[in-house]
């Protein structure tokens, strides 16, 4: 366990956290998940599979419809998922009391966030180059809102428009009627912007000015940045503006990551993965310019259903499997499954997001990077590694959609490692059978016998009998329907998403001189 030890060693402070925010807590109207008797449709339930959900349509979050009659009695048990989340910073973090790990009714658990430790390579032996959270989820909340204030309490100067000019818009897209919706944020954009010198920069189509967009809302927080809804002022069509600042993925020596993020972005062109408009950069911030996907975090459901049913749960990780599927053909591996990372566009489809970790990778790697409950084996021994350990984070995830949190989970690192390094799962009674089959060969420490990682690749995963009624040509055209539609009032509705403090910030500052000017030339 040397290599526990040294991993935590490493890690005593965390430099990043896609949660690294307060939201608040927001009823959300649940939409209906289709019967899951009926199987997702386009998805018939396979004869062989058991179907051990009652016919009543997901409707309520609490209601014990969906669930098992054998799980009935145990509602009560369910950590009632607002009173939980009113726990600043903790939305994201709750975890249904059926969760092995011993919580009381009030405990909140916290997901650690991704982090990297930096490249490891045979001639380059391992640095610590960051470092991951560890301790309680008091401490996890201090570090996030000083992590905060450094990421975005320096710049105050950001400008408001007049409330009365923005107020009709502002009135559009927040519907949120308390506490009233602050009006959007718009950038001051020095003209001389518009002119950003590209120098010897290669310029390509992948390139967007900053003045072309009208900034609104933060969507989300992610390790090293903020996410914002922005619209483009010719077109009117929303985008997401992920901003990180310059100074930031310096001090946490993520400029590699960041300039691979953008490369495997500009490369993708996948349904299922969410589709780069193009990139740009002032003096301090990086920004990238993405479809906007406005039915927000697979997470976000998740925990307010608290579990999937099997069909369910199947629709989203066959979806997933067809982004991997498509990266993997690149060469690139993801490193970043999670809930949090995969979203659902207005028709309820699957499109991963944030590639900040995913690398292009012939043989193997070493950066020991990801969120800690999806970390594979290999990936926690340092050991040298590649696309086997996407395969073994879908294990992962199927896992969680359907027992309502992830198979290894423990609110102690170190305990968490041993687990994964154990291979001690405890499975829930009610788990399907036949998904339990799956999950334990993609959840295999032995890289010669895991699922996806031997010589047929993905086709063995998309063989498996818990896949058997998938249609994989029709799912991967997108003609399966979604067995959830999110909520949609209006285009450029944000309430799927979590609210953010906003911060005040500027952008477009060219005021000076770029001190890093020479790290990040293809923005
Ligand atoms: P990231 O920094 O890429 O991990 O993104 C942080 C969060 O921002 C995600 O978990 C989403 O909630 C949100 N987000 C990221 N990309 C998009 C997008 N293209 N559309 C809508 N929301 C997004």
């Amino acid at each position: 366990m040397a290599f526990i030890n040294k991993i935590l060693q490493k890690t005593k402070s965390k430099i990043g956290d896609r949660d690294s925010h307060s939201a608040t807590p927001e009823k959300m109207a649940l939409p209906q998940l289709d019967s899951p008797t009926d199987g997702v449709p386009g998805l018939p339930m396979s004869p062989n599979v058991a179907q051990p959900y009652s016919s009543a349509p997901l409707s309520q979050p609490h209601s014990a419809g969906y669930r098992p009659h054998q799980q009935q009695q145990q509602q009560q048990q369910y950590l009632p998922i607002h009173a939980a989340a009113s726990t600043p910073a903790a939305q994201k973090h709750i975890v249904p009391s059926n969760a092995p790990a011993v919580l009381s009714s009030t405990s909140v658990a916290t997901r650690a966030a991704s982090f990297s430790l930096g490249v490891h390579s045979v001639n380059n032996p391992p640095t610590t180059t960051g470092a991951m959270y560890s301790g309680n989820a008091h401490q996890y909340m201090a570090a996030q809102q000083q992590q905060q204030q450094q990421l975005y309490g320096q710049h105050q100067h950001y400008q408001a428009q007049p409330v009365a000019a923005t107020s009709a818009h502002s009135q559009q897209y927040y519907h949120h009627p308390q506490p009233p919706p602050p009006p959007p944020l718009v950038p001051v954009v020095p003209q001389e912007l518009a002119a950003v010198d590209n120098g010897d920069r290669p310029y390509d189509d992948t390139h967007v000015r900053l003045d072309e967009f009208e900034v609104f809302r933060t969507v989300g927080t992610g390790s090293f940045g903020r996410v914002r809804l922005v619209r483009h002022r010719t077109t009117n069509k929303y985008y997401a503006m992920k901003v990180l600042r310059k100074s930031h993925v310096v001090r946490v020596k993520q400029v590699e990551h960041v300039n691979s993020e953008r490369r495997i972005l500009a490369e993708c062109n996948c349904p299922f993965i969410v589709n780069m408009l193009g990139t740009c950069q002032d003096r301090v911030n990086l920004y990238f310019f993405m479809e906007y996907v406005v039915g927000g975090e697979l997470f976000t459901y998740l925990r307010r259903y608290q579990q999937f049913p099997s069909p369910v749960a199947k629709f989203y990780a066959a979806e997933v499997l067809l982004a991997l599927e498509y990266m993997h053909a690149r060469n690139i591996i993801w490193r970043d499954t999670k809930p949090e990372n995969i979203l659902l566009d207005s028709l309820g489809h699957v499109k991963l997001t944030d590639m900040g970790f995913a690398k292009k990778v012939v043989d193997r790697t070493w950066t020991l990077c990801g969120t800690p409950d999806y970390l594979a084996p290999e990936v926690i021994q340092a050991k040298g590694y590649g696309k086997s350990v996407d395969w073994w984070a879908l294990g992962i995830l199927i896992f969680e959609m359907i027992a309502g949190y992830p198979p290894f989970y423990d609110e102690d690192h170190y305990r968490l490692y041993e687990k994964v390094l154990a291979g001690h799962i405890q499975w829930p009674s009610q788990f399907d059978p036949i998904a339990r089959d799956l999950v334990s060969r993609l959840l295999t420490a032995d890289l010669s016998r895991r699922l996806g990682n031997l010589h047929r690749g993905s086709t063995d995963i998309k063989e498996h009998r818990w896949f058997a009624e998938v249609d994989w040509d029709r799912l991967a055209a997108r003609e399966i329907p979604a067995p959830l539609i999110p909520p949609q009032k209006v285009e450029g509705d944000t309430s799927n998403f979590d609210k953010y403090p906003e911060t005040p910030e500027t952008y477009g500052d060219t005021t000076s001189l770029d001190p890093y000017a020479d790290l990040f030339l293809e923005f």
